[in-house]
């Protein structure tokens, strides 16, 4: 029987996304509070003659099975590294929403690396998979990481940030995805013409995360990509007003969107939030999450 490695990780919540004017590259800097959220993505690898990827879950079919899958990009990066041939069967079991702004594909990425990096005994150390996860895309470190963290730059430089509690989240999917780079665009299209300060951290909203406040944390929640969503997707205001009036503290668009995320007081009004917001009809489903999580780990 071959050796076999799992590894869990964590999909991710911006609790705060600043972003910048675009840069001569077209990327943005950006200040990005990330926390990592406890909703699963697991990676499985199986050594194998070939590089194979294969998916199971709710949204497995919108999911790249080719060489442009995160996950494969991972091994065929720490493969060329270290110089050994990148056979390996990579199974996704795949929870997080694809295209959600919840950083799914970035998760596999972090994932299949920590993984690889156990079955094939290459031992990298912790800064070098960084370093790779940070050539593979902005939000892969933060999903081998995990907890919570400051990512500036185009989001990829990361510092840890204290969590003092646990958060009661609400995540509302809706159909069909956004892109990212689409979500930038209309950003650009909005702001055209508009001076925009560089990014900085909300100190009130780092205050309130060290002390596991989520009254405060539930004001100084903000991103400004949510009106370049709501711009691509006008019917997430529906949804953000469900959630708001189901009694959540705050809801925002999550990241690029068009998942919206939902803060609640504790876990049974989390419930009470995610049951009102499939009966409104405003999503296709509501799934209550605990943060800080762990980042990638092995199983
Ligand atoms: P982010 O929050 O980092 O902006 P996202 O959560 O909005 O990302 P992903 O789920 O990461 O979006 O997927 C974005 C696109 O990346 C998908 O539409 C798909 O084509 C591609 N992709 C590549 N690898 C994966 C993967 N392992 N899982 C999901 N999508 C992937």
């Amino acid at each position: 029987m071959s050796a076999t490695v799992t590894v869990r990780v964590p999909a991710k919540v911006n609790v705060q996304l600043a972003v910048g004017a675009a840069r001569p590259d077209g990327f943005h800097d950006l200040a990005n509070v990330f926390l990592a959220v406890g909703l699963y993505d697991e990676v499985t690898v199986t050594e194998s003659d070939e590089l194979r990827v294969t998916c199971a879950g709710p949204d497995a079919g919108q999911v790249p099975l080719d060489r442009t899958n995160l996950a494969a990009r991972a091994a065929l990066a720490l493969a060329e590294r270290y110089g050994r041939r990148p056979g390996v069967h990579l199974h996704i079991a795949k929870d997080i929403p694809v295209a959600g702004g919840m950083a799914g594909g970035s998760a596999d990425g972090a994932a299949a690396l920590v993984a690889c990096d156990a079955l094939w005994g290459t031992n990298a150390s912790r800064e070098e998979l960084l370093d790779i996860c940070a050539e593979l895309g902005s939000d892969v470190p933060f999903s081998l990481v995990g907890g919570a963290a400051l990512g500036t730059g185009r989001g990829e430089k990361l510092r840890p940030l204290e969590a003092g509690g646990t958060f009661h989240w609400v995540f509302a999917m809706a159909d069909g995805g956004l892109s990212t780079p689409a979500v930038f665009r209309e950003f650009d299209r909005l702001n055209e013409g508009v001076r925009i300060p560089g990014p900085t951290a909300s100190d009130e909203l780092l205050a309130a995360l060290a002390k596991g406040d989520a009254h405060t944390l539930a004001g100084a929640l903000s991103n400004d990509l949510q009106p370049a969503a709501l711009s691509l997707r006008p019917s997430l205001a529906d949804t953000l007003a469900a959630g708001r009036a189901a009694g959540a503290l705050a809801g925002l668009v999550s990241g690029s969107g068009p998942t919206t995320a939902f803060l609640a007081a504790d876990a049974e009004s989390a419930t009470a939030v995610a049951r009102a917001l499939l009966a409104s009809g405003t999503c296709r489903a509501a799934r209550v999450a605990e943060s800080p999580a762990v980042g990638a780990t092995v199983v």
